[in-house]
């Protein structure tokens, strides 16, 4: 028998009613330690984090399970106050980084899939460091429960630009790491996100973001996952994409295109295209011509993200002005709906593409 303790952060609430009905104890008390969990956001397993449950449970749940809270190595604030980064350590030694974001009346968490990435697109901090592992649905988890957490504590309070005492309200997996790469972990920590009795980030609240899995993106629309697809597409030819993002070499760009008008067909739902805009590389009027025909027909909306730094790519972002005139052309040629993506967090390196870990 293997002694390692089950990470509560690993289970769904139905997981846990089950191991409490195995122990021989009631399922209230499951339900009550679910709600400390995931209301209560209890940090440890301590006496007075499990005061709801009678004594006799307590030992049992120490001996069973472990509680996998990530503390912070490093928390660093945006000039601006809006951005909050985390360098959260793991279990093994490893670390990755979570980004808190303000917009007025939300907050959203961006939370990592994997400690670094194995798709190496040029352009991305992580894809940079390479790939070390996947995260546990646990993992994921606790990423979201460390923002819900924090935005509770009187210093967060303090410190918020916006209206303090926010809820975590939207996630989206665009931290380190390709989700579809690690797809049943996503989609567990999606589920036990997602519960209405925890922190209730449903349907319409959780975005996923690829790099272009396509095995992961038909197995998606197969299961009707509720969560919001994102594709990074960035260009739209397979050559230019393939410089870009060397995944496009195994799942090449018309294989993506038919895998998504799958996915759009079976779902129902709209897809968001994101595409990094690289001053003089994908930022053309042809270019902004290209992507309205390659999505002509689909249920699509674009998300423009100027570029922004990393030490192992030297290309420039797009001016604001070419940014405006690209997504004109999307607009008034193809009425096709775009937004450039507000940039956050750039000067603590806590942007798209930004993350890896800090020596
Ligand atoms: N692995 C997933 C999700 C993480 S990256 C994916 O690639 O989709 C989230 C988004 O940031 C992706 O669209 C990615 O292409 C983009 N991105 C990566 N590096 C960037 C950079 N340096 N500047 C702007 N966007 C970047
Ligand atoms: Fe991985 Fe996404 Fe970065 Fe590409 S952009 S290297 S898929 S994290």
């Amino acid at each position: 028998m293997s002694a390692v303790p089950t990470n509560l952060y690993d289970l769904t609430r139905a997981q846990l009613l089950a191991r409490f009905e195995a122990w021989g104890f009631s399922p209230v008390h499951a339900a009550t330690l679910w709600n400390q969990l995931y209301l209560g956001l209890i940090d440890s397993l301590s006496d007075e984090a499990l005061a709801d449950l009678p004594a006799k449970v307590r030992p049992k749940l120490r001996a069973e399970m472990s509680l996998g809270v990530l503390p912070t190595a490093l928390a660093t604030d945006s000039s601006d106050g809006f951005t909050r980064k985390y360098l959260l350590a793991l279990a093994d030694g490893e670390r990755i980084e979570t980004v808190l974001m303000r917009f007025t009346g939300r907050v959203t968490a961006c939370v990592s899939s994997q400690v670094g990435c194995a798709m190496g697109c040029v352009f991305c901090a992580t894809g940079q460091m390479g790939y070390t592992r996947h995260l546990t649905p646990g993992e994921i988890v606790a990423q979201a429960v460390h923002v819900a957490r924090a935005l509770r504590s009187p210093a967060d309070a303090a410190r918020s630009p916006t209206a303090p005492g926010e809820r975590l309200r939207n996630l989206v997996l665009m931290g380190m790491g390709e989700p579809l790469h690690n797809y049943d972990a996503v989609m567990h920590a999606a589920d036990i996100l997602r519960d209405p009795n925890g922190l209730a980030l449903g349907a319409e609240r959780i975005t996923l973001s690829t790099v272009g899995v396509v095995p992961g993106i038909l197995r998606l629309a197969q299961e009707s996952r509720p969560v919001h697809l994102a594709v990074s597409l960035h260009a739209a030819t397979q050559a230019e994409r393939a410089a870009l993002v060397p995944a496009a070499k195994k799942w090449p760009l018309d294989e993506l295109m038919a895998a998504c008008r799958t996915y759009s067909e079976t779902t129902g739902r709209r897809i968001f295209y994101e595409w990094t805009l690289i001053a003089g590389k994908n930022d053309t009027a042809d270019h902004a011509r290209a992507v309205g025909n390659l999505l002509r027909g689909l249920p699509a909306q674009v998300n423009l993200i100027p570029l922004n730094p990393t030490t192992g790519y030297d290309g420039a972002p797009t001016r604001t002005d070419a940014a405006k005139a690209f997504q004109k052309i999307l607009g008034d040629e193809f009425g096709l709906p775009s937004t450039v993506r507000q940039r956050r967090g750039i000067d603590i390196a806590a942007g798209c593409g930004q993350l890896a870990i800090g020596a």
